[in-house]
């Protein structure tokens, strides 16, 4: 550009009107003040004019552009921009803009052509033209091959050359290209409609990762990278659990929450943004609520309130739409402070995002949140990472998490990954011969015994057994020993006195719960308030052998104490109020139902009494009451054949006490059978091995011989 004034250049111009560099300048001014129409004539005066192929080359370039910004003479553009081919056939920008110009009619047989034979001959740099043509690169060449090639029926050489432009040119681009590269890699992926992902089908179970409850049933799975067979796996194959979908996609093809709602039980809400997807969604899947919405506009305090009501742990979190960006942007409205996940599934497809940001920002954030990533990068090949898998590490198993560890800088081929030949044994976990191992806790120990002291029970032996000063298990402590316990314990609040003779109790159990354990009680109600009974109404109690939610009524025969007070009353008609909403719940009694509460119960189980493995022997000595029931309670000798547990849960229905010491089983009233201390060990440490013999079994009614 010169910085003549356009009068000055005109007075040259008249004073040779055929010097080609004066032609040049006025076309170059003319097409600065937007003046096209007087500028391409000059540009074509000058190129007619003109012995230097560069020169004729731009002028013919330019040319071209000032037609093709008025809108008309598409004949003579083309002609223009293949004159300039055949002047300079060796420079790019001739190719990229005929091609476009192709691209722009259509015509992509004749773009492809140009694209390719300009991105094979203008490879290396080219001295730059005097005037902007237009061009942005080299780098557009191939993009607009890339572009050419899909409706030309070359959709895998357009995906691979769209990778390459991210992989080798992308910081080159101009900010609109990066779009529409982003836009492009998001809907190509990373395979053709027709690849054929891999999925799980019931003779891959020898190959499983981790061999979790209830896998053995499973025919086939729906996840595009085994998320589904992850989530079950971490959960050890969890019943019932509650999940929030976040891009639903189709109901059962890719999607991750089907096997989970189809063979496990699983419920929850899933957020589609397409219609027809999120309309087929509602006629296949009865038990997921579907929202047709645009994930970035919803309230999710809101929704989780309105769909999980006052529940703050979640089981499963799948966050997926597309791009990466919108994937963050969800990520970020997520009410992490109000609620908690056991399982995330956080696709940042790295591999198409172009600004490779978005990967590790996720990773930053969760980690502030509290997430531990299990697997990084997953891919359903070798390249193409896509997701990473996280859990809360306070909610799942440390040795499932152990196991499915995958956290290295690799990209994971799911299928690899999650077959990977060998189904890691559980063989620390020797308590898991039995589904129900339990850890029952007693929460104090007061010096008189516990309040209620019922006459079938060993109240007076555990007087004397127990001498530790700790008599009153705190919360803190409690934490403490339940943190050590492996998820599938489930923990039952009953123990050798009344769990609720602790005030603590309800906190707990609501603790135990949230960190994933199956619950059960055996409660009197004895130091309830009635807020207590609203509090853990909910709880979705175990109902395997030993478990449920047992209220043990007082009997008119006065064989259980209850002090009967007014709190008392109004805690028992609470019950009454909300039994039918508590999961598993029974009455029990020593006797027939005492008249205070017949109104409310009038029925309770009476079962069988026993002789506490022998302690109601010692008992009935200090006890005087005792000795007139003797008929009333059976006991058994096996011999002196060494005896083990015959119980449903084995070895492993242990008792801590307010010290952290942990009992043998039920029947230990004089302590006598401490097996360890989970303040100061490990669960591993504590937990006999299977078949251990213990003397006290040979006078109990479920000692058998061992095998
Ligand atoms: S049976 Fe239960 S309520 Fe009765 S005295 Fe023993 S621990 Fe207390
Ligand atoms: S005494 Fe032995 S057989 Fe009886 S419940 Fe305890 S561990 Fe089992």
């Amino acid at each position: 550009m010169t910085n003549y004034s356009l009068n000055e250049l005109l007075y040259k111009f008249i004073d040779d009107p055929e010097d080609p560099h004066n032609n040049f300048n006025l076309a170059i001014h003319y097409h600065s003040i937007g003046q096209t129409a007087s500028a391409l004539s000059y540009y074509l005066r000058t190129a007619e004019r003109s012995d230097e192929r560069r020169m004729q080359y731009q002028c013919l370039l330019s040319a071209a552009n000032c037609f093709k910004s008025q809108g008309t003479r598409n004949f003579t553009v083309k002609s223009l921009l293949q004159n300039a081919l055949t002047t300079c056939p060796e420079r790019p920008e001739a190719y990229y803009l005929l091609g476009n110009f192709y691209l722009k009619e259509a015509n992509h047989h004749e773009a492809y052509l140009l694209f390719s034979i300009g991105e094979g001959i203008c490879k290396g740099n080219q001295e730059p033209l005097d005037i902007d043509v237009e061009y942005p690169g080299f780098y557009s060449l191939v993009m607009g091959k890339a572009e050419a090639a899909y409706p030309c029926g070359l959709c895998d050489e357009s995906r691979k050359l769209f990778f390459k432009l991210k992989k080798e040119y992308s910081s080159l681009m101009t900010e609109d290209h990066r779009n529409y590269l982003q836009e492009k890699l998001s809907s190509l992926g990373a395979h053709g409609s027709n690849y054929k992902f891999r999925t799980y089908v019931s003779t891959d179970h020898k190959d499983l990762r981790f061999n979790f409850k209830g896998s053995e049933n499973i025919k086939n799975n729906h996840s595009q990278v085994f998320q589904d067979m992850f989530i079950l796996s971490i959960l050890n194959g969890k019943r019932d659990g509650t999940f929030i979908e976040i891009g639903g996609g189709f109901p059962y093809h890719k999607n991750n929450t089907a096997l989970l709602e189809s063979d496990f039980g699983w419920k929850g809400v899933s957020i589609e943004f397409n219609e027809i997807c999120a309309n087929d969604y509602k006629q296949h899947r009865p038990n997921t609520n579907v929202l047709h919405a645009n994930a970035l506009l919803i309230n999710y305090s809101r929704l989780i309130k309105e769909y999980f009501g006052s529940e703050t742990i979640i089981d499963y979190l799948q966050l997926d739409i597309e791009p990466s960006a919108n994937t963050y942007e969800a990520l970020l409205s997520i009410p992490f402070d109000e609620y908690k996940f056991r399982v995330i599934t956080y696709e940042h497809d790295h591999y198409v995002d172009v600004s490779e940001s978005y990967r590790d920002k996720s990773r930053e954030y969760l980690t502030k949140m509290g997430y531990q990533l299990v697997v990084t990068n997953v891919a359903e090949d070798d390249e193409s990472a896509f997701e990473d898998w996280w859990v809360h590490p306070d909610l799942v198993d440390e040795y499932i998490v152990d196991v499915m560890k995958a956290t290295d800088d690799s990209v994971k081929n799911a299928g690899k990954y999650m077959l990977c030949g060998e189904i890691i044994p559980e063989k620390e976990k020797f308590w898991d011969i039995t589904p129900w191992p339990t850890m029952e806790f007693t929460t104090s120990i007061p010096k008189k015994g516990c309040v209620v002291d019922c006459a079938f029970c060993p109240q007076r032996i555990l007087e004397r057994s127990y001498v530790d000063e700790e008599r009153y298990l705190t919360l803190d402590n409690f934490k403490r020993a339940l943190d050590k316990l492996p998820q599938n314990v489930r923990v039952t609040f009953a123990g050798f006195t009344e769990p609720w003779l602790n005030k603590d109790c309800t906190d707990m159990l609501l603790y135990a719960h949230e960190k994933g354990h199956p619950i059960a009680v055996f409660t009197t109600g004895i130091g309830m308030k009635v807020e207590d009974v609203y509090r853990i109404k909910n709880i979705p109690y175990d109902l395997g052998p030993n478990g449920r939610f047992v209220l043990h009524l007082p009997d008119n025969e006065r064989r259980a104490k209850h002090p009967i007070t007014k709190n008392y009353i109004e805690v028992i008609e609470a019950f009454k109020e909300v039994h039918h909403e508590i999961q598993g719940f029974y009455t029990m009694a020593m006797g027939t139902v005492h008249d205070e509460v017949k109104h409310l119960f009038p029925e309770a189980v009476v079962p069988a009494f026993w002789s506490r493995a022998g302690n109601l022997v010692g008992e009935a000595m200090l006890k005087p009451e005792l000795l007139n029931l003797q008929q009333e309670y059976k006991s058994i000798y096996h011999g002196e054949e060494p005896r083990t547990c015959g119980c449903d849960e084995h070895l492993y229905h242990n008792i801590m006490l307010p010290n952290g010491d942990v009992s043998l089983c039920c029947m230990d009233y004089s302590l006598k059978f401490i097996i360890g201390n989970l303040f100061e060990q490990s669960y591993e440490e504590i937990a006999p091995k299977p078949q251990s013999c213990f003397d006290m079994c040979r006078f109990c009614e479920n000692g058998v011989k061992p095998v």
